[in-house]
């Protein structure tokens, strides 16, 4: 089989770049995907929040393309009619020690171009009656919610209408031969230009053209628990409430979000994953345990930011933990009316090996004609078609 672009994997970013590259004229695009269907990892996966650029330095790539995405995917759920709650969100303080936290994420909000407003507990309350904050809240206005399997959906049929983007499923990448063609557990495929966008497999991937060398996936864990349909708070909570995190990890923290169904989901959690498809408390953990561990022992023994991750957030699993940390957010949340989810996702999150830190960005690496998307955390579903805009460039430049 031969192709123009091959691109590795259906999940948001692998589905932005073909509809850009179609933009641009490309008319033979083949993506391969290893599920029979769009949507069972991360891309499926998430709380479905398009963010503003609140959280990142200005110079950063996720700075640069978080809001630009988000205008972009509302202009498109409203293009296509898909669901699309624009209910803004509050970030709230738990103490007057997080102030200044609040205050920088205000700054960085205004350079990046967000829409926020310091707001006091007063206004706090007119805008979430339930939640719970110290002196003022960060008011963000250009938050919204989206449904992600219909955005992933939609994307996947107006891609195939007519016939310049082939999707095969059930087709995953084994290896690369020469430097025009790959093999798949189905057939050889011959391309031009290749483009990895396989998620969590993203270095392993990289790895076999020669890149990302100094980099490694170690999976996080995101569990959610639930407020039940008849519990009050479900009613009162009118849309995102999000605690003031810590800066210096990639984790945005436990928080309440409306989803477009009216379903009130809390978390997700950041608890470390032994397998890159660890959905459940054993089922996921694959051969790669023992190297994922010792990457996980590593940054325990050398990196503080890590250790306060591995020790505290495996214990969300514990009801009585995770709702100490969720009602410090709202008022009038009692233990029962809590429920275990059954969704969870994977941060592919990078580890740089050589520095042994966290990445936070993405990162972009390319050859003279393959390209890899690496380190895919959020908010990479909300920046999406505009990260397309900027790797369509670099496949052009
Ligand atoms: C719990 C959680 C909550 C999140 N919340 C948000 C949020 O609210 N807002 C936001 O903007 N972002 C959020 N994110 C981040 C966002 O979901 C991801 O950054 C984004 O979906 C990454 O997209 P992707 O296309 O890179 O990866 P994926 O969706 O994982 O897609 C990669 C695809 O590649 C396929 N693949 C892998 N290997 C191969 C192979 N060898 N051959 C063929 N196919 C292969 C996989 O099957 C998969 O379908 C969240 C993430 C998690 C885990």
């Amino acid at each position: 089989m031969e192709t123009e672009v091959l691109i590795v994997g259906a999940g948001i970013i692998g589905l932005t770049i073909a509809r850009e590259l179609v933009n641009r004229g490309c008319s033979k695009i083949l993506i391969i995907e290893k599920e029979h269907k769009v949507g069972l990892h991360a891309s499926g996966r998430n709380s479905g929040i398009l963010h503003a650029g609140v959280y990142y330095t200005p110079d950063s790539l996720k700075a640069r393309s978080c809001l630009r995405g988000n205008i972009l995917m509302k202009e498109y759920c409203r293009t296509k009619g898909l669901p699309l709650i624009e209910s803004g969100k509050l970030i709230v303080t738990k103490s007057e020690d997080e102030l200044p936290i609040l205050y920088e994420l205000a700054q960085r909000a205004h350079s990046n171009g967000a829409n926020v407003e310091l707001v006091d507990e007063k206004a706090t309350r007119e805008i979430e009656p339930c939640a719970r904050t110290v002196k003022c809240a960060l008011w963000v206005k250009n938050t919204a919610t989206i449904d992600p399997l219909r955005v992933l959906n939609s994307l996947l049929k107006d891609l195939t209408r007519d016939g310049k983007v082939t999707v095969l499923f059930d087709c995953a990448f084994f290896d690369i031969v020469g430097s025009n063609e790959v093999t798949t557990n189905k057939e050889r495929i011959r391309f031009n230009y290749f483009v990895n966008t396989s998620g969590s497999y993203c270095d392993r991937v990289a790895h076999k053209f020669g890149l990302a060398k100094h980099y490694r996936i170690v999976p996080f864990k995101g569990i959610y628990w639930k407020l039940k349909g008849d519990s009050p708070l479900s009613k009162k909570i009118k849309g995102n409430i999000y605690p003031v995190p810590n800066l210096r990890n990639p984790f945005l923290g436990v928080h309440f979000s409306k989803n477009c169904f009216g379903d009130v989901y809390v978390g997700p959690t950041a608890i470390p994953a032994f397998g890159r498809e660890h959905y459940g408390i054993v089922k996921g953990i694959d051969k790669e345990a023992v190297r994922i561990f010792l990457d996980d022992l590593n940054l325990f023994l050398t990196q503080p930011q890590f250790r306060s991750v591995a020790l505290e957030e495996p214990l969300k699993y514990w009801k009585p933990c995770f709702f100490r940390d969720a009602s410090k957010l709202v008022k009038g949340l009692e233990m029962n009316h809590l429920e275990f989810s059954s969704k969870a996702g994977i941060r592919p999150q990078l580890i740089n090996t050589k520095k042994k830190t966290l990445e936070m960005d993405f990162i972009v690496e390319q050859d003279s004609n393959s390209i890899h998307v690496l380190n895919p955390i959020s908010p990479a579903f909300t920046a999406s078609m505009d990260l397309a805009i900027k790797v369509c460039d670099l496949i052009g430049g």
